[in-house]
């Protein structure tokens, strides 16, 4: 078994899509072990988005994960960080396919950044490193 961090991002929260995107979560069989919603703040997002920080768009991403509150989980399940990416769909949400998370609930807004709803960890090692930042009191 493995774990990942997922979170329903501002734009998922505002268009009311965490129940719908907790229900694939649970319709394909993964546990959630933590859940909970907050805002997200500068120090937090610098080191979740670390290898990111000096890229042209980091002020704009910034500033798309502060502007509503977000709901983050950990999820467990077998190969689950590939599993939930691929629920997820692909990053860009005009290309990512009819049927995933982003594809169906995604925009992207000429000039600004990807409002693509959700986040998932790319590598299990990543996954942990994500779920201690952002799950410190859970203690495993
Ligand atoms: P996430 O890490 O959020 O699950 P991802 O792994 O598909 O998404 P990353 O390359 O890790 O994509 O980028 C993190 C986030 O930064 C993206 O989800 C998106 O919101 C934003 N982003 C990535 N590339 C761009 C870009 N070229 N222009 C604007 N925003 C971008
Ligand atoms: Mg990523």
């Amino acid at each position: 078994t493995e774990r990942t961090l997922a979170i329903v991002k501002p734009d998922g929260v505002n268009q009311k899509k965490v129940g719908e995107i907790i229900r694939r979560i649970e319709r394909k069989g993964y546990d959630i072990i933590a859940i909970k919603m907050l805002q997200a703040d500068e120090k937090l997002l610098r080191q979740h988005y670390a290898e990111l920080v000096g890229r042209p768009f980091f002020p704009g991403l910034l500033k798309y994960m502060m502007e509503n509150e977000v709901v983050a989980m950990v999820v467990e399940g077998d190969n689950v960080v590939k599993g939930w990416r691929t629920l997820m769909g692909t990053t860009n949400p005009t290309e990512a396919t009819p049927g995933t998370i982003r594809g169906d609930f995604g925009r992207d807004w000429p000039g600004d950044e990807v409002r693509n709803v959700v986040h998932g960890s790319d590598t299990p090692e990543n996954a942990e490193r994500e779920i201690k930042l952002w799950f410190p009191e859970l203690k495993r």
